[in-house]
C-alpha cells in the first residue's frame, strides 16, 4: 500500500477540492443578499430612466401645444382689433365666426395640455417613488457589503490558500490520472471520488459511499492490489478504500 502513489495523491486532491467546492458555496450564499439588491438597483435604474424619458417627452409635447395655442391667442387679439376696422356687418360677423372657432381651438388646446400635464405629474411621482426605492436599496447593500465584508474577506483569503495547496497537489497526481480526475469533477464538482462501503465481516455487502449501488469484493480487491483508478460502474467516481485515507482527523 505505501507504495502506492495514484489514488492517495487524489484522495489528497479530492479532499482539498472538496472543501474548496464547500467555500466556494459559504461565500455564493454571503453574496446572495447582495447580488439580489444588486439586480433589484439595475432594474429601478433602468425604470427610472424610462420614466425620465418619457417625462422629456411630455414635457415637449406640452411646450409645442403651448406654443400653439399662444399663436392662436396672438391671433384672436389681432381679429379683436380688426373688428373695430370692419366695414360692412357681414365682414364683422365673418371675423367673429373666426374668433369663434379660434376659440373653440384654443379651448380644445387647453384640454389636450391639462390631460399631457397631469400624465407629466403621475410620471414625476413614480419618478420620485423609484428614486426613493433607490436611494433605500443602495442603503441596504451599502449595509450589507459592511456587515460581510469581513466575512467575505476571510472566505476569500482562504480560498486562496486552498488553491495553493491544490496547485501543489495537483503536482503528485500522474497525468494521465488527473485527467480523468478533471472529467468526473466536472460532473461531481467536488465530490469526484466515493469511498467503497463495506464491513470486513460481512463482504455481501459492498456498497458505493457516493450513489449507494452495488459494488464486489473484486473491487475492494483490485483497490488492494493495484495503484490505478477504478471506478463505481453505476456513477462514474473514482473509488477509494477507506483505510486508504490518511490517518488524521478530516479538517471540517
Ligand atoms: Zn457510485
Amino acid at each position: 500500500m505505501t507504495a502506492f502513489t495514484t489514488i492517495p495523491s487524489l484522495l489528497a486532491l479530492y479532499r482539498i477540492d472538496r472543501d474548496l467546492h464547500e467555500f466556494k458555496n459559504r461565500l455564493a450564499a454571503v453574496m446572495k443578499d447582495q447580488v439580489a439588491i444588486e439586480n433589484n438597483i439595475t432594474r429601478l435604474n433602468a425604470s427610472l430612466q424610462e420614466l425620465e424619458s418619457a417625462g422629456r417627452k411630455l414635457q415637449a409635447t406640452i411646450s409645442t401645444h403651448d406654443l400653439d395655442m399662444k399663436t392662436r391667442q396672438e391671433h384672436i387679439e389681432k381679429m379683436r382689433t380688426s373688428l373695430n376696422n370692419a366695414k360692412t356687418n357681414k365682414e364683422y360677423s365673418a371675423i367673429l365666426v373666426q374668433i369663434s372657432a379660434e376659440k373653440e381651438e384654443v379651448s380644445k388646446i387647453e384640454t389636450t395640455i391639462l390631460d399631457f400635464m397631469g400624465q407629466l405629474e403621475t410620471n414625476n411621482k413614480s419618478a420620485t417613488a423609484v428614486r426613493d426605492q433607490l436611494d433605500l436599496a443602495q442603503k441596504s447593500l451599502d449595509d450589507s457589503r459592511q456587515k460581510s465584508s469581513q466575512r467575505v474577506a476571510e472566505l476569500q483569503s482562504h480560498l486562496q490558500e486552498l488553491e495553493i495547496q491544490r496547485t501543489r497537489a495537483m503536482e503528485s497526481v500522474p497525468a494521465e490520472s488527473r485527467k480523468q480526475y478533471d472529467r468526473i469533477c466536472q460532473r461531481y464538482p467536488g465530490d469526484a471520488m466515493a469511498p467503497v462501503d463495506f464491513n470486513e465481516n460481512d463482504m455481501e455487502t459492498i456498497t458505493c459511499g457516493g450513489c449507494f449501488m452495488g459494488l464486489n469484493i473484486e473491487d475492494v480487491n483490485l483497490l488492494r492490489g493495484r495503484d490505478e483508478i477504478r471506478k463505481c460502474r453505476s456513477c462514474g467516481r473514482i473509488l477509494y478504500l477507506p483505510e486508504m485515507l490518511p490517518q488524521q482527523a478530516s479538517a471540517s
